[in-house]
């Protein structure tokens, strides 16, 4: 064997153009290790999912004729460490060549980059051929510019690859159809059974626990319920095409007590893992829409190609231009510790007791139960962003450091100070109320602010405004909710503030 080429736990992409022939020079390796599931704590179905996929890929190049040495976590030759047993494996097999894919996190980019300095043998890295863009086009866009944002980004990747546009116009006559993606759901418009696969992950499972890897979460159905293969990827899907986008977009944002996914497409773990590309997704999406554009209206579509082609490409290329600054980000100097109910979801605010449920439970929550109700609190509470990340990237089986951070600490926490969002996130019960039905059976009343039976959103909220005028007063976006605070009873807002200030010191007794 000559060559040994590198792939990650979150590089399955059977399309690579590495796959496309087999040679007997070539040496495929693939690892389960330590280094991996200890640098921080991870939610037991995020583990097990990662191996069950590369368990099958690795199976699945053997079978298509490549070499490959696969590392189970509890193998005895496996040192737990990337670079040992890839020293190990190049000494073994006296290679004289070393190739990986070019990692999309920056931690193990460095890991890499720090070790081929090392080699006495010439090396490559190649692109992952996933992604619509590479690393630094983003930065590129952007350059010279103010604002990094996201939306004439994505206009942009409409344009370069003609999705969605007639000549040089948006299809439909508009970019985004945003607004009409702001709907409750009230069971009035049908969720068909949703499509889990039943992976066997049983002797994953039995290796987890006999070396007591720390994780945390619930795994109930005892089978892994998304997408490990990419047949299965693509079976996923065939069935958001055929059964929720037509309702996508007008739900997006809606979230229920009875309806974990909702119209979500629960696609994110095989994209991020690379079974299927976003290209593979929109190609699919835009040929089901063209059939079946009597049934589906355009905003359904809209809405699910800008997270594809816009949000996604989007925040890869905001974690390539800002990192590793990025990860220390704190501009609103926010250091209180997570509440403990994040690791429970024992609490009696409904909207935080569903979603936080729902993500120890399933390793999933859709993007505004992160958003708007476990990011809105932490925000709220003013937690360092170091532990809202952990959290984050810990708990749900898609995160990945390039999405996961640029989400939370940008996106949700507004660390980076509206690099990525022009204004925080931030809402009091009435939107939750607006856009769930958990207001209505909750322990509290989304209408009051002081009373012992007042929404915590609601007193959190002025405060936030309140402590944070010196970094959010001059934000234009910001003036209208500013002028009402200032416009409020002094004494009104001076029992909000007890009241928010009491939540944040007794957060486990709400
Ligand atoms: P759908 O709602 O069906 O959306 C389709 C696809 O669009 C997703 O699979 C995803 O690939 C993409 N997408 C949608 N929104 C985003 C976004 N904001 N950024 C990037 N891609 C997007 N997504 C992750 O993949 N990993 C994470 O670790 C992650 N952490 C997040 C943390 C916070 C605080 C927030 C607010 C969002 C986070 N997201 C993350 C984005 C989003 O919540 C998930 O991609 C989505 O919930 C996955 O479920 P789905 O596949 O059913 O998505
Ligand atoms: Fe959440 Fe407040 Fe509504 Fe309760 S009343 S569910 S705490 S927003």
């Amino acid at each position: 064997m000559k060559t040994l080429r590198l792939v990650l736990g979150d590089q399955l992409n059977s399309k690579h153009s590495w796959f496309k022939t087999t040679n007997d020079d070539i040496l495929y390796c693939l690892f389960e290790m330590r280094q991996e599931t200890d640098y921080v704590k991870h939610h037991i179905q995020k583990v097990i999912g990662f191996f069950a996929a590369m368990r099958a890929f690795s199976e699945a190049l053997q079978k298509a004729g490549h070499n490959v040495v696969y590392y189970k976590i509890n193998a005895s030759e496996n040192t737990q460490s990337l670079t040992d047993n890839l020293n190990q494996l190049l000494d073994k097999n006296k290679i004289e060549r070393f190739e990986y894919i070019l990692p999309d996190e920056y931690r193990l980019d460095n890991q890499l980059k720090t070790f081929c300095e090392t080699l006495k043998i010439p090396f490559e890295s190649v692109s992952a051929e996933h992604f619509y863009t590479e690393r630094q086009d983003l930065a590129n866009f952007f350059k010279g510019k103010k604002q990094y944002l996201m939306e004439n980004f994505y206009r942009d990747m409409r344009k370069k690859h003609d999705i969605l546009m007639v000549g040089d116009q948006p299809e439909g006559g508009k970019w985004n159809y945003d607004k009409s993606n702001r709907n409750k759901w009230n069971g009035d418009d049908d969720i068909p059974h949703y499509k889990w696969f039943k992976n066997d992950v049983s002797e994953i499972l039995k290796d987890i626990k006999n070396l007591d890897i720390e994780t945390f979460g619930n795994f109930e159905t005892q089978t892994f319920t998304y997408p490990i293969t990419r047949s299965q990827a693509l079976e996923q899907l065939k069935y958001f095409c055929e059964a929720l986008l037509i309702h996508f977009g007008t739900y997006q944002d809606a979230m229920h007590t009875d309806e974990t996914y909702l119209f979500h497409s629960r696609l994110s773990f095989a994209m991020n893992l690379k079974l299927i590309s976003p290209k593979d997704v929109v190609k699919t999406v835009m040929n089901y829409y063209r059939k079946h554009g009597d049934d589906i209206d355009i905003s359904q579509v809209e809405g699910f190609i800008r997270q594809i082609i816009g949000w996604r490409e989007y925040m890869r290329g905001m974690y390539w231009a800002f990192m590793p600054d990025y990860k220390s980000l704190n501009e609103l100097d926010n250091t209180n510790k997570l509440a403990d109910f994040f690791w429970t979801g024992n609490t009696k605010m409904n909207c935080l007791k569903h979603a936080i449920t729902n993500s120890l439970d399933n390793g999933y929550a859709h993007h505004i139960q992160r958003l708007m109700i476990t990011g809105n609190y932490a925000l709220l509470t003013q937690t360092h962003p170091d532990e809202v990340d952990d959290w984050y990237l810990g708990i749900y089986v898609d995160a990945i450091e390039w999405v996961q951070l640029t989400n939370t600490r940008g996106m949700s926490q507004y660390a980076d100070g509206g690099k990525i969002a022009t204004k925080p996130y931030v809402s009091s019960g009435s939107y939750i109320n607006k856009m769930s039905n958990y207001c209505s059976n909750c322990h509290y009343n989304h209408k009051k602010k002081t009373e012992d039976d007042a929404c915590p959103f609601n007193s959190l909220y002025w405060n936030f405004l309140d402590e944070k005028r010196e970094q959010l007063g001059t934000n234009y976006r910001m003036g209208m909710m500013y002028s009402v605070l200032d416009k409020m009873d002094k004494t009104q807002v001076q029992m909000i503030k007890e009241r928010a200030q009491h939540i944040i010191a007794n957060q486990n007794e709400y």
